[in-house]
């Protein structure tokens, strides 16, 4: 099939990259002809074509996209004329954080306490009830930690109402937690469910910068509640393609932040960590084949990204059990450049080679 993908960065490179062995086709759409996927498939681009829109919808037989971020009039015209997994509901909730945890709710699905917050007078009375530490978020349009003010003191109440004016927020009570979680799975055109193992986030300012897969010492039971809470999200959302649940694991269980409708920087390790990476699952879900084994292959994977710089990929190119992925990006500060995937048969192992990857670590 002909897949399009609203987007060209490397999460559509990643996806391209796996699903041309079972033979479909890319094309994506973007603002320049140089992005991250352009030489993976047809780029559609903005400076180049001004409906590159239109020419990317007239190529696909189905459309999909890279970021949660993507203008649901748009996709809703789209669906008109091709179809668009996952669908518009998802997006519709997932792009907004005060539709999500409304869902959460809905469903019973712990997550911080929360207001919406319009005005300064909403502000101190969300501060009011939920409480300090908390934290101040844009309700739409954030990433890596971008469009959030952490409040611990009440004098902090203006600064930071300030620092957002203009724009929908929401107040989050702040979550104590031990560590960051994220599950992905994928649910098929046929309602077929898959789900990865949990693994642990690690966040620099706000970015990722490691993942261990699976997460260590996880209780079976903690798995199967994240499953559930997954599970009853895919359906409720009626979503086809990767879904990804960042949770907090604290004292008293699980409690989730957000979700994306998207393949994940927490799943890169499956690439090479699992029977079917998350990439060939998405194409695989969107184009109606049938899922993937989604079985870690070793005991252990991790991911260390490569922010900002390249830094010295030959040390991951001389390790037996690493894996460079560059995704062809220019340097800029905090920016994703590419990925390095450790597999390991022991803790041991595991440990030692992050420990070779140091430099790139915060
Ligand atoms: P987010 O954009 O919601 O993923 O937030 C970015 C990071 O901020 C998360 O990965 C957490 O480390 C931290 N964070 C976000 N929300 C909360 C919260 N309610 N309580 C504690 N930490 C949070």
């Amino acid at each position: 099939m002909k897949i399009g993908v609203l987007g060209a960065g490397q999460l559509g490179r990643m996806m391209a990259i796996s699903g041309y062995p079972l033979n479909h086709q890319f094309g994506f759409s973007g603002n320049s002809l140089d992005e991250p996927a352009a030489l993976l498939g047809h780029m559609f681009a903005l400076e180049d074509n001004a409906d590159y829109i239109e020419s990317l919808v007239a190529f696909a037989d189905v459309i999909t996209y890279e970021s949660e971020n993507t203008d649901v009039d748009m996709v809703k015209e789209i669906n008109k004329d091709v179809v668009v997994y996952p669908g518009e509901k998802s997006l519709f909730i997932t792009q907004h954080r005060g539709r999500e945890k409304a869902l959460f709710d809905q469903l019973s699905i712990p997550c911080a306490p929360y207001q919406m917050v319009n005005s300064l007078a909403d502000l101190k009375k969300a501060v009011k009830d939920i409480g300090l530490p908390a934290i101040l978020k844009t309700a739409t349009g954030g990433y890596d930690g971008k469009g959030q003010f952490l409040m611990r003191s009440a004098d902090q109440i203006k600064e930071a109402f300030e620092s957002m004016s203009g724009v929908e927020f929401i107040l989050e009570g702040f979550v104590n937690f031990k560590r960051e979680l994220s599950l992905i799975a994928v649910r098929g055109l046929d309602n077929d469910h898959k789900y990865y193992p949990l693994v642990e986030n690690t966040h620099h300012n706000g970015i990722l910068r490691l993942t261990i897969a699976p997460a260590q010492n996880i209780n079976p039971e903690v798995q199967k509640t994240a499953e559930h809470y997954m599970q009853t999200l895919l359906d409720e959302m009626e979503h086809v393609g990767v879904l990804t649940i960042e949770l907090f694991e604290t004292e008293n269980g699980l409690v989730v932040n957000e979700m994306a409708p998207r393949v994940h920087n927490s799943g890169h390790w499956s690439i090479e960590g699992a029977n079917t990476s998350q990439f060939e699952n998405h194409v695989r879900a969107i184009t109606g084949m049938p899922l993937g084994d989604t079985t870690p292959i070793h005991a252990f994977s991790a991911m260390v990204n490569i922010i900002g710089k390249n830094g010295p990929t030959e040390i991951a190119l001389n390790m037996p059990n690493a894996h460079l992925h560059l995704y062809d990006k220019a340097k800029r500060a905090d920016r994703k450049l590419g990925h390095i995937t450790i597999t390991a048969d022991s803790q041991t192992q595991l440990a030692t080679s992050i420990e070779k990857l140091k430099d790139f670590l915060p």
